[in-house]
């Protein structure tokens, strides 16, 4: 899969995922990003890209033009328009049903605002999916970039050493995960649940089950009240 960040800022793209797991699938080529300079774009000779906003009011806004060239180039060598999702607080909260369907994209171009935001007209024109990774504000999209392309990352075969964990992982089945423990057996006086050690898969997942129904319940009602409701209308 290849990611394309539109950024002011490709380092903090770069530094954030060339290590651990996305940087050797980097390394391995399952995955590629490339982070766009969309300062690259600007068709003036101080390479300027915001100005004030229209009608007034704090802080600058990130022009349409070197945007909407930036995302152009990109599809122009796609040959194709590509799907973009604009990374803003004011998107649809990230989940991960999100990140398993953009995990099904060849190309996905993440869109990284900065100040006080990009000018509408260029949203209007090459954004595809809005989303936002919390009901708060940060300075820039890179961080949720980031966030999403790690979470998609983790979906493409190949990406964790072990096929499985995505799938046992917490969401994957509208639960929150269980517990996990590993050696010592004794750790400060407190001991693996002994039912880890018997040996019995089918007793252990059951045991699994429970504890992520149990969590789920104490943690996310608001999962725990889907995951009931489902239950039911499939008995
Ligand atoms: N003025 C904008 C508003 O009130 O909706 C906020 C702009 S914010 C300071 C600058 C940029 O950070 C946004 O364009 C967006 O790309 C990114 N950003 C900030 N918070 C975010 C969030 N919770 N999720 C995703 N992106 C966010």
């Amino acid at each position: 899969m290849r990611f394309h960040v539109l950024t002011l800022f490709p380092q903090m793209i770069l530094d954030g995922l060339n290590t651990s797991i996305t940087g050797r699938a980097i390394e391995r080529g399952i995955l590629s990003v490339e982070a766009v300079n969309i300062r690259d774009y600007a068709n003036n000779k101080h390479m300027k890209v915001d100005d004030y906003p229209y009608g007034g009011g704090a802080g600058l806004v990130m022009q349409a033009a070197p945007v909407c060239a930036a995302y152009d180039a990109l599809a122009e060598r796609a040959g194709r328009p590509l799907r973009v999702v604009y990374m803003t607080p004011q998107g649809h909260t990230f989940n991960q049903q999100m990140a398993q369907d953009f995990a099904k994209e060849e190309d996905l171009v993440l869109l990284c605002g900065h100040y006080e935001g990009i000018d509408e007209r260029a949203l209007e024109r090459i954004v595809t999916d809005h989303v936002s990774i919390g009901d708060y504000v940060l300075t820039g999209g890179e961080l949720p970039a980031m966030v999403v392309i790690d979470a998609v990352s983790r979906l493409i075969p190949g990406v964790l050493h072990n096929e499985m964990s995505s799938e046992t992982e917490s969401f994957e089945n509208g639960l929150l995960e269980y517990p996990q423990y590993t050696r010592p057996e004794e750790f400060e006086g407190m001991r693996v649940p002994q039912i880890l050690l018997s040996g019995d898969h089918a007793k252990v997942d059951q045991w699994r089950l429970e504890q992520s129904v149990a969590r789920t319940k104490k943690f996310r009602p608001d999962l725990y009240e889907k995951y009931i409701s489902k239950r039911e209308q499939a008995e």
